[in-house]
């Protein structure tokens, strides 16, 4: 197989673009692929700061390499969840990239600021972990990058995952989350900060091949909590239709993109919508549709059911 930019020696075979690469063409590739939805998306430019979400996997990861490669400004955020041998090990890749790089990390301890690990918070709450996760996880994404003086939250969810979220919500049709469901949430209200997911363009082979050929040391392992096996059932199918015929997943999922662009045009924008709706959080001042945000609501439960310190 043989690179259909340089016709070097191709790492990587893209069936769904017609095209194979080599290791440097496929960087290329990747950095433009990124580059291309942070323009078109309108997700930020090189004078804002960005903080990007990082769990020590391949996507996150990359994704903090992508935007250093591209020259804009980008620092890290690390979420602890207290999850044994998993926590340590990825906490241990993500610092050791960040440092090596000079890049700043904050990081999150639930242990010390809840108290208690996600399994723990999980147990008292009488929640699937996952849930509490997502939760805790929204949470401080939001409230550390205002906190810390970030205009842009950015995450690491790809093609992949965005295209199985999709098939989802359609297949249960959630609607309000459809709504919900784009590369790029606007920074609709003070106290949010805009959340964006630059490589939404690339599949999970793609990400995965950049991260070898660059040499980036990530946890291979999943969270051992599973982020779901409805999640993993939807992305396994949406494989076997895009081997079938390649292209599949990215029509789909940016088929709904230009979709929901035009929809966009003829009702009020999701700015507005939210503007009309939130207001603080009467517990912690983080803005919320309700009294008291699902952040506060959970840990009052957890507080409730258990001898758990709470922290901020
Ligand atoms: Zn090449
Ligand atoms: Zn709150």
């Amino acid at each position: 197989m043989r690179c259909r930019k340089c016709k070097g020696k191709a790492v990587l075979d893209v069936p769904r673009h017609h095209t194979a690469f080599c290791k440097a063409c496929l960087t290329e590739f990747v950095c433009a692929q990124v580059e291309r939805a942070i323009s078109e998306e309108r997700m930020f430019t090189k004078a804002d700061r960005v903080l990007v979400a990082v769990s020590g996997g391949k996507d996150s990861l990359s994704l903090l390499d992508i935007l250093g490669k591209l020259g804009y400004q980008a620092d890290a955020f690390y979420v602890d969840l207290g999850i044994g041998e998993y926590s340590r090990q990825s906490k241990a890749k993500v610092e050791r990239y960040t440092s090596a790089r000079g890049i700043s990390l904050h990081v999150h301890e639930l242990k010390e600021d809840e108290g208690a690990g996600i399994n723990d918070l999980a147990d008292l709450v009488h929640r699937p972990t996952c849930s509490v996760c997502g939760t805790l996880k929204r949470y401080h994404f939001n409230r550390t990058a205002v906190e810390k003086g970030y205009s842009v939250l950015a995450t690491g969810h790809n093609l992949d995952d965005e295209a199985a979220r999709l098939l989802g919500n359609v297949l249960h049709w959630q609607t309000e989350y459809l709504e919900k469901q784009g590369p790029t949430l606007p920074d609709s209200v003070e106290g949010f900060a805009k959340k964006v997911k630059p490589l939404y363009r690339l599949a999970e082979r793609e990400i995965a091949a950049y991260a070898v050929v660059n040499k980036i040391d990530y946890i291979v392992e999943e969270c051992p909590n599973a982020q779901g096996a409805k999640m993993l059932l939807y992305k396994d199918i949406l494989n076997r239709l895009e081997s079938e015929s390649p292209g599949t997943k990215q029509a789909f999922y940016w088929g709904f993109l230009t979709r929901q662009k035009t929809d966009e045009q003829a009702r009020p924008s999701m700015a507005e919508h939210d503007r009309a709706v939130l207001r603080p959080c009467v517990t912690c001042g983080q803005p919320t549709t309700s009294e008291i945000c699902s952040y506060c609501k959970l840990m009052a439960r957890a507080q409730k059911n258990g001898p758990t310190p709470v922290g901020s």
